[in-house]
């Protein structure tokens, strides 16, 4: 593929629901993509509608008893307790609902797809993607299968053998990390927050030197997310040479996001997509988490923009205000929303001191 980005998305996204207590019940991918149609950033000829992997292309890692109990309870809408606790579904946040099969084969699908449409190179942005905990026979943090790992597996498979998988979202990447330990065909590189779950991703967890981890503490900012990336991120890139790169681009650093102490603007993560562009033939650009729908839909969007050479940066048009202002969060009850959700596409920079703890982070692992 050559020429313009490819954008992957579905309308599973809009019309299915983890649950209305679940942080995911929430507009993320339907609100990103209607934000970017909104800010007339998408020549439609430059989006596809993701195809659903088959149980065939999910058990290229996944078990094939995991995958026919996923589809079980896609069909019986229940879990046995006993499938309960071996699958981690229909707990732990991992929730029975509607489409728990066709929303995350979806998923997946749509990075398969990003897959082959980078065959001959460019870019291609899957915001569905980046399920980053799926096990092979299990579901993890609101993950059920995995896509990053089905991603770079499609890769591997046409070849490819040098593959830097790059993860911005405020829970270590645990599960793309253990997929490919000592695999030295592909090197993963997760920046996290420290102490937080899944409580893996210490800076010595080198997974036998197939992967790079940089726990980061609490109040994060742009000016650290810049100095990583200029220092060990960027470094990696020019020794690896990629042939592709996976960015899996998680909004729950954003400082307006609930689930992190992380103190991110979005202009530091679209810093981070921007930096990736030209740093390998091939890029893919998937979500994460994000569990604000304001943050995660103007910080998705943005990285859109960015991939297509826009100024993210620019005012909302009147259309893009309108889908600011349809989007709901059942969190907010009874809070006065800040004014800047609805009226800015960027943040302002959060911009501070690079304290001394990141420093040393970059320092350690730029030794290993
Ligand atoms: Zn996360």
């Amino acid at each position: 593929m050559t020429g313009k980005p490819h954008l992957i998305g579905s309308e599973i996204y809009r019309t299915s629901s983890y649950g209305h207590r679940h942080p995911l019940a929430i507009p993320r991918v339907s609100a990103a993509l209607d934000l970017i149609r909104a800010m007339g950033w998408l020549d439609e000829r430059q989006y596809l509608d993701s195809p659903r992997a088959t149980p065939e292309q999910l058990a290229r890692f996944h078990d094939r008893e995991y995958i026919a109990a996923v589809l079980q309870a896609e069909a019986d809408q229940h879990v046995p307790a006993e499938r309960r606790e071996r699958y981690n579904i229909g707990r732990n946040g991992n929730p029975v609902f509607p489409e728990i099969f066709s929303r995350p084969a979806t998923a997946c699908g749509g990075t398969l797809k990003a897959i082959e449409l980078l065959r001959e190179g460019g870019i291609v942005y899957s915001p569905a993607g980046g399920t980053h905990h799926g096990r092979p026979g299990r579901a993890s943090g609101f993950c059920y299968f995995n896509d990053p790992v089905l991603g770079i597996l499609a890769l591997l498979d046409q070849g490819l053998t040098r593959i830097y998988y790059v993860d911005v979202d405020a829970h270590h990447g645990d599960g793309v990390q253990d997929a490919f330990a000592c695999d030295d065909r592909v090197f993963t590189l997760s920046i996290h927050e420290d102490g937080r779950w899944p409580y893996s991703g210490a800076i010595g967890d080198r997974a036998g030197g197939s992967a790079l981890n940089l726990p980061v503490s609490a109040g994060f900012n742009d000016s650290e997310m810049a100095f990583l990336f200029d220092e060990v991120v960027l470094p990696k890139a020019a020794r690896l040479r990629p042939e592709a790169i996976l960015l899996q681009c998680g909004a729950d650093g954003l400082a307006d996001d609930p689930m992190s102490g992380l103190d991110l603007s979005n202009r530091a993560l679209w810093r981070v997509v921007k930096g990736l562009v030209d740093q390998a033939p091939r890029l893919l650009v998937l979500g994460g988490g994000g569990y604000n729908p304001w943050s995660v839909a103007r910080c998705w969007a943005g990285v859109w923009a960015v991939l297509n050479g826009i100024d993210s940066a620019t005012a909302p048009t009147p259309e893009a205000t309108a889908v600011l202002r349809g989007l709901w969060w059942s969190r907010n009850r009874g809070r006065e929303l800040p004014e800047h959700w609805f009226t800015t596409i960027a943040d302002a920079a959060r911009d501070s001191m690079v304290r001394d703890d990141v420093r040393a982070l970059a320092a350690a692992a730029m030794c290993m």
